[in-house]
């Protein structure tokens, strides 16, 4: 089995370099579940749910996206339940759902810099048929945080501001001292050049300083300490003039 186990009330699906699949995490309420990410396409989203399944968990009632990019969200026309996104991570899901597939639409978005080259590749290794492509909007949008009583545990849900992408969104839950936060810590591929904005990356450290968690889950690695996260981000800071 491939879910990976947290605690009693947390999982993830531990992400795939291959064709960019990120982590997709799972939170066990007592009455409701909730998952992180939608992944990269239904495939990924049947793959989770057949982990799920092995494990004898539940499909999740809810799922929540932490920021626009297609590798965490392309997945979600598919998913069951309700989907839950910022509103700047809708906004930009709405533009994304215009998008043409074609080779000819595809070269133009690198060509003007509203895509990148590594989506771009990994878009066609996981789509051997871009017809497949659907993107959705979530059907729950949000401003500011949000706090979810899952039955026996909550989490909140909040927006940032974060190096890797204007929407960012963290989903805490306190109980579990657990946090999820996507790509968040990361560089910006979109606007910024693949490099830090050395003030977003302050600021993002001293944010994650003051919240109480002992397990940190990024998007495509594996699960880290808080103190292994700091002293990586600060290493990071440092070497930024
Ligand atoms: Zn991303």
């Amino acid at each position: 089995m491939e879910l990976k186990k947290i605690s009693n009330r947390i999982y993830y699906l531990p992400a795939e370099e291959e064709t960019d699949r990120p982590v997709i995490g799972y939170i066990k309420g007592d009455k409701y579940s909730l998952a992180i990410d939608a992944g990269n396409s239904s495939k990924h989203v049947e793959k989770f749910y057949c982990e799920l399944n092995n494990a004898g968990l539940k499909l999740p009632d809810y799922t929540v996206i932490t920021h626009w990019h297609w590798d965490h969200t392309f997945g979600m026309h598919s998913v069951v339940g309700k989907t839950i996104a910022g509103h700047l991570t809708n906004n930009k899901l709405k533009e994304v759902a215009t998008w043409q597939w074609s080779d000819d639409d595809m070269k133009s978005r690198l060509e003007t810099g509203k895509d990148i080259e590594m989506c771009d590749k990994c878009i066609k290794l996981e789509y051997s048929n871009r017809q497949d492509i659907k993107v959705a909007s979530a059907d729950i949008e949000f401003s500011g945080s949000l706090k979810i009583d899952l039955g026996g545990i909550y989490c909140e849900i909040t927006e940032i501001e974060a190096p890797h992408s204007e929407d960012s969104v963290l989903i805490y839950v306190p109980e579990e001292k657990v946090m999820f936060i996507g790509d968040a810590d990361c560089e910006d591929h979109y606007d910024n050049n693949g490099q830090y904005d050395k003030d977003k990356l302050g600021c993002f450290i001293e944010l994650i300083k003051e919240i109480d968690f002992n397990t940190y889950v990024l998007g495509h690695d594996k699960p880290e300490t808080k103190e292994e996260a700091i002293s990586y981000l600060m290493e990071e800071l440092k070497t930024l003039s």
